[in-house]
């Protein structure tokens, strides 16, 4: 039997799909970290007692853990709170307030600008918003952002101080930065002498196949190109660990972390080291982590399976509606046919089914097409996945023929 909205609906479910949070099963697998808490104790390996103040840049074995990991040198990384997204806001929050090492604050400029391509994700555009920067979407095609759009934008205006990228398994759409498109960011020229590519790198190790793309290294890129202080790489151990708990890491030029200590070290004394130390001593290094994420996937892959094969029993037949089958990352796009995804998130949510505000995945939260739904499906149970992905898909076909009625 077909299932309907109104059954769907009589069933009163909950189902929240609006945020790429981990599953509580997923937060299981890193039970070690809480349960090993004594036997990991206070000193590092060199002999620091993390329970105490300094070393601002991160404990040295986290560094070299975090170095690891992103492909860079020990003194260009830094190990910090438990946030990238924080390190992004305070990375730009000093670009404001102090300037990069080569220019003015950006306060003083007339206007700042950064390129945003969309759909993007949404607390990069919050960032934005929230410090007066002014965004600039950029259309994502399927190898990246649209690269002779932002090659001219870029050489052309001085007010565009730089660029969110999501290389890797982007939010929301999946999608992975081609090699030559990489290159092109990594070459382009900049009007702007202190533009920076905002490299957040937050899936690098979040593989939903075997296959584990790689991000290609931005650092080494630009420095080859003759612009090493142009890439800002932010990652962090939210989705491999435990999300509120994590390690976050910045990479950069030696020059970039020389400034972004002066800054810091006015913020903080230090990080806390204790959790540093639990992450590195469980963590050990990229292997072992690697093993983890294959653990993570085991549970996730099922989930996007289901979303999918449901969407493609649904919606199989409309011609103008699509949906992203990501090789990794949190999310999957959905792409109304244009004016209806607005509606289909009402009618989910009349369904019990929340999903993330229409528009949300753009800059100042509006999709000019109003096309574009965003479903994160790691949080909730596999059995809800199934029903969840009813619910979307039947919502699309009440928004749809709500239309057709109006139209006719
Ligand atoms: N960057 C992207 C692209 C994300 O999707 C997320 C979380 O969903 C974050 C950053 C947040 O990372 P963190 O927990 O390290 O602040």
């Amino acid at each position: 039997m077909t299932i309907t909205y109104e059954a769907l609906q009589a069933l009163g479910l909950s189902i929240d799909m609006t945020r790429g949070k981990p599953a509580t099963e997923q937060l299981d697998l890193s039970r070690a970290l809480i349960d090993d808490v004594a036997q990991v104790g206070y000193l590092s390996r060199d002999g620091i007692d993390c329970r105490n103040y300094g070393h601002v840049l991160g404990l040295p074995e986290a560094r070299e853990l975090g170095a690891q990991l992103l492909g860079v040198a020990a003194d260009q990384v830094v190990a910090a709170g438990n946030s990238s997204l924080e390190l992004m806001h305070d990375v730009l929050a000093f670009a404001m307030l102090h300037g990069l090492p080569e220019g003015e604050p950006w306060r003083r400029a007339d206007e700042v600008a950064l390129l945003c391509p969309a759909p993007g994700y949404d607390r990069h555009f919050a960032i934005c918003e929230a410090l007066g920067i002014r965004m600039i979407a950029v259309p994502m095609l399927d190898d990246g952002p649209d690269m002779a759009r932002v090659e001219a934008l870029v050489a052309s205006d001085s007010s565009i101080k730089g660029m969110w990228c999501m290389p890797l398994y982007s939010n929301p759409t999946g999608t992975i930065y081609s090699r030559e498109t990489v290159g092109r960011l990594a070459r382009m020229p900049a009007a702007a002498p202190d533009f920076r590519l905002l490299w957040d790198d937050a899936y690098r190790f979040h593989h939903l196949t075997e296959e584990r793309y790689a991000s290609p290294d931005i650092v080494d890129a630009c420095r080859q190109a003759g612009h090493p202080d142009r890439p800002l790489v932010f990652a962090s151990t939210s989705k491999v660990t435990v999300a509120g708990g994590g390690v976050a890491f910045l990479a950069s030029s030696r020059r970039n972390i020389d400034w972004w200590q002066r800054h810091v070290s006015v913020r903080t004394i230090g990080p806390d080291k204790l959790n540093q130390l639990r992450h590195v001593r469980y963590l050990r290094d990229r292997s072992t982590l690697e093993r983890l994420m294959d653990r993570h996937r085991a549970i996730l892959q099922p989930k996007f399976e289901a979303l999918d094969a449901t969407l493609s029993k649904l919606l199989g037949d409309l011609p103008d509606v699509s949906w992203t089958r990501p090789f990794g990352g949190y999310f999957v796009s959905l792409f109304t046919p244009d004016g209806y995804a607005k509606r289909t998130v009402e009618f989910a949510a009349q369904a019990g089914v929340v999903l993330t505000p229409a528009g949300a995945a753009f800059p100042y939260r509006v999709d000019p097409r109003d096309r574009h739904l965003r479903i994160a499906p790691s949080c909730p149970a596999l059995a809800d996945i199934e029903r969840a992905a009813q619910v979307i898909a039947l919502s699309l076909r009440e928004a749809l023929a709500e239309g057709g009625a109006r139209a006719a």
